[in-house]
């Protein structure tokens, strides 16, 4: 199955994704995705998908999947991974080297309590930040995984991850079916960025 595990809807202040257009577009390509709102968790009853969440913590962003209670905007990088362990969610390190998107590298004692690392964004403009991740992953023996981070719905398709089929509710099949990932990784066209800033803009604007 395909799967991808970074995508924004329109819960996002800076995305303009419906729900229901990615329902349309999710199963149109047979891609799964994780739906990773900034700092809320969209409730999704029409299509297949994984629960998330992208936590803006205090040094930096951080993506629970399959999480189930929401965790605050600001809570310690640390504090949040201890609360995805104890809620039976998995930690997924989102473009922890592009500093210019709030990606931060966890301390020597945390690393641990890291499940997975997100060794391609297709949003970061430098390929070096998503190959400094994939060392990281090799070098602390951690899974990599591929996301699209899509805030629009042209971007949804371009990347996932292929692997063999899994429970959507069970966090264990998910890290042992990851293993056998093969990516899809295509980078998003360059003028995104610019366009979620914008969006971001008039939507606080027009709130
Ligand atoms: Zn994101």
């Amino acid at each position: 199955m395909k799967i991808d595990l970074h995508v924004h809807t329109s819960n996002s202040i800076d995305s303009l994704i419906r729900p229901e257009d990615l329902a349309a577009k999710s199963e149109k390509l047979g891609i799964i995705p994780a739906i990773t709102d900034h700092n809320s968790i969209a409730s999704n009853n029409l299509f297949p998908s994984i629960a998330g969440e992208e936590i803006k913590t205090d040094r930096g962003d951080l993506i629970a999947l399959f999480v189930t209670d929401l965790i605050p905007k600001d809570t310690l990088f640390e504090d949040a991974l201890d609360i995805i362990r104890e809620q039976g969610a998995i930690s997924y390190l989102p473009h922890m080297y592009d500093s210019t998107r709030h990606g931060t590298v966890p301390k020597e004692n945390e690393i641990a309590k890291i499940d997975v690392i997100e060794i391609f964004n297709s949003r970061t403009l430098l390929d070096r930040y998503n190959q400094a991740a994939l060392e990281f992953a090799e070098k602390h023996g951690k899974p990599g995984a591929v996301g699209s981070d899509s805030h629009f719905l042209l971007e949804f398709g371009s990347t996932y991850n292929e692997v063999p089929d899994f429970d959507l509710d069970d966090p264990k099949q998910f890290l042992k079916s990851l293993k056998k990932a093969k990516f899809v990784k295509k980078k998003a066209p360059f003028y995104v960025r610019g366009t979620t800033t914008v969006v971001k803009f008039l939507k606080r604007a027009f709130k």
